[in-house]
């Protein structure tokens, strides 16, 4: 895989989206805040379609998210990857875990699990691949610690706080926890920049770009939008952008990052957001009302 990875920049990000559904106000935010900070750096960045789950990806889905990325002046340096076409990545990855004996088949259902704060390691006998069953990355048992660039430090005990992860599941799908590691490194990001839904996720994946030789990434997580206690999804039905609205949908966005935007056009607007854009707005912030 090494002669896959792409060099690393200075600064790369991404945006890394799902496509279960078109693009949304949350997503938007999501888009612009990764884009915002890539380009305040001189950096790149990418977009990545993350359909790694069939039955949840809605067809056109991706097209509609690029289209309105489009439509919204933020525009991409690299071909999209998407992570439909990634399984020998994936596979690979999974190899080199199992051959440092990091791994681990587990059949325990929900069911058995419901009610435990963290994986119990019921199944970590099992170092033999077996049918039916999903692979767990056997987490170590140490203390992790980094400084979000939003949110600031972060420290735990991962395999108390954690325990081990799913990284395929026993439908033989792979697992978002894998996925977004083996990608992220094979794309040479330097800084994931994304909402704090996902900073519950970092301490894993972390654990896994070590496990797999890789750097770990710097990580900034910001607030969410959210709309009467939830967050804007479109699990929530989230409206779909309106992407002859770029101007109006952006105006929306603006006093949210403390921006106070007059052009008129998405391009013009996004151009004047980066001369006035500062992370420091949304420091400690973990959700923005709607
Ligand atoms: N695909 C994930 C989502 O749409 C984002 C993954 C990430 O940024 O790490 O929520």
């Amino acid at each position: 895989m090494a002669s896959m990875t792409a060099q690393s920049p200075r600064y790369r990000g991404r945006f890394a989206p799902s496509p279960t559904g078109p693009l949304h106000l949350g997503s938007l935010l999501a888009a612009l805040v990764s884009y915002l900070e890539a380009r305040r750096h001189g950096g790149e960045w990418w977009v990545r379609i993350e359909d790694l789950d069939p039955p949840r990806t809605q067809p056109g889905a991706s097209d509609a998210i690029l289209r309105s990325l489009d439509s919204h002046g933020l525009t991409w340096d690299s071909p999209v990857m998407y992570q439909s076409q990634r399984d020998d990545a994936y596979h690979h990855a999974i190899e080199v875990l199992a051959d440092l004996d990091q791994l681990f088949w587990c059949r325990c259902s929900r069911k058995q699990l419901a009610g435990q704060p963290v994986y119990p390691g019921t199944c970590r006998a099992c170092r033999q691949p077996r049918g039916d069953a999903a692979i767990r990355f056997q987490t170590p048992d140490i203390d992790d610690a980094f400084t979000d660039l939003f949110q600031g430090p972060q420290r735990t005990a991962l395999a108390r706080d954690y325990g081990d992860v799913v990284i395929r599941r026993r439908d033989g799908l792979f697992a978002y926890q894998l996925a977004v590691v083996v990608d992220d490194a094979d794309q040479g990001m330097t800084d994931i920049v994304r909402g704090i839904d996902l900073l519950s996720s970092t301490f894993w994946q972390r654990a896994l770009y070590r496990a797999l030789g890789h750097e770990c990434p710097n990580h900034a997580h910001f607030p969410v939008l959210v709309d009467a206690g939830q967050k804007l999804s479109k699990q929530n039905f989230a409206p779909a952008l309106d992407n002859n609205q770029a101007t109006a949908n952006l105006m929306q966005l603006w006093p949210w990052l403390g921006l106070d935007i007059q052009a008129d056009t998405p391009e013009r607007m996004l151009a004047e957001a980066l001369g006035q854009w500062s992370p420091t707005y949304l420091h400690g912030l973990a959700e923005i009302a709607l």
